[in-house]
């Protein structure tokens, strides 16, 4: 058992909140002090239990499909962006629309239709089934094909070798999408690279930081749920780069103490859809069992910020 005056936490820095989940939160809470509850959400803003559960509890309803809002009503839609065909429906069905989707999710799906238009295979280096994922293929789904990681690529099928070109989901791994856009490359020598890294600076830095603390630690604590992809792959990164054990928490009160025998360093860290009150939680947590003492340790500086949808603005006559 190490002594508690040798335990410590390292804390990274830049973590929890990106520019775009800000942005997704901050357009609900304005939308049901604007206009009132219920305000309804097309999918959950952002991936997280707890935020989801406050909004929930302020008036927000959570809906999986379009179809669930009622005629008239006013929607969100979340910052994992989506299909065109989405917005048609809501069309339909005369809904009043506010557009969450992140621009860096934007930038992706206008990628996607430039490609398309120029008569691409586009190959899309994503996890099957995300919503970003969904809501980017939407956009050229004739064009499309998803490559779930380096054990996909043999499996891809394209009209003409010579003109491809790929894309991918903004929060993956950044080691591991090289590894597949290398593998991909070599099938299809001509592949055409998108204008800029797809990757978006959060996922990047959040990874950056954790690299940085996990080889000083044995054990890495990641702040977030299990379907956010970012988060999920913090936990991958800090195994891949010395952390002896690394585990993903919704809140502090589901860290096992048997995580803890023999460590003296935990690192810290969370996904870009984490609230920083539940890592404030899980500080709180661990500094009861002795690890009180808390080193930041900061990597690179953000300071993304990104204005509000466009039709929030109009009406709070924000101008750009
Ligand atoms: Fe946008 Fe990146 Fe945040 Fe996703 S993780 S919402 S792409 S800034």
């Amino acid at each position: 058992m190490t002594s508690t005056a040798q335990r410590r936490v390292l804390l990274a820095k830049p973590r929890g909140y990106c520019a775009g989940v800000d942005r997704a939160v901050q357009t609900v809470e304005i939308a049901l002090e604007r206009y009132g509850a219920p305000i309804y959400v097309r999918k959950q803003i952002v991936h997280n239990v707890h935020v989801v559960k406050t909004l929930e509890e302020r008036g927000a309803i959570f809906v999986d499909e379009t179809e669930e809002v009622p005629a008239g009503a006013i929607v969100v839609f979340s910052a994992h962006g989506v299909a065109p065909v989405v917005h048609e429906e809501a069309r339909g069905l005369n809904l009043r629309t506010i557009d969450a989707t992140c621009p860096l999710v934007t930038k992706v799906h206008k990628e996607a239709v430039r490609f398309a238009a120029d008569d691409y295979d586009i190959l899309l280096i994503g996890h099957e089934g995300h919503e970003e994922v969904i809501g980017t293929s939407g956009e050229a789904p004739d064009h499309i094909h998803l490559v779930d990681g380096p054990g996909d690529v043999a499996n891809v099928t394209v009209r003409d070798p010579e003109r491809v070109a790929w894309l991918s989901q903004t929060t993956l791994s950044v080691d591991e999408t090289l590894a597949t856009v290398k593998a991909l490359r070599e099938r299809f020598p001509k592949l055409m690279d998108p204008p800029s890294d797809d990757i978006c600076y959060a996922t990047q830095n959040r990874q950056t930081a954790v690299k940085e603390m996990a080889a000083r630690t044995e054990l890495v604590i990641v702040v977030g749920s299990t379907n956010s992809s970012n988060s999920v792959r913090l936990v991958e990164v800090a195994k891949e780069h010395g952390a002896d054990d690394a585990h993903l928490v919704d809140y502090a009160e589901q860290i096992d103490e048997a995580w803890l025998a023999g460590v003296t360093t935990v690192g810290v860290t969370s996904g870009a859809s984490v609230p920083d009150e539940l890592v404030q939680g899980v500080l709180a947590w661990l500094a009861e069992r002795g690890y009180g003492d808390v080193e930041e340790i900061e990597s690179v500086q953000e300071r993304m910020r990104f204005a509000l949808p466009h039709e929030l603005r109009k009406d709070l006559r924000i101008t750009p």
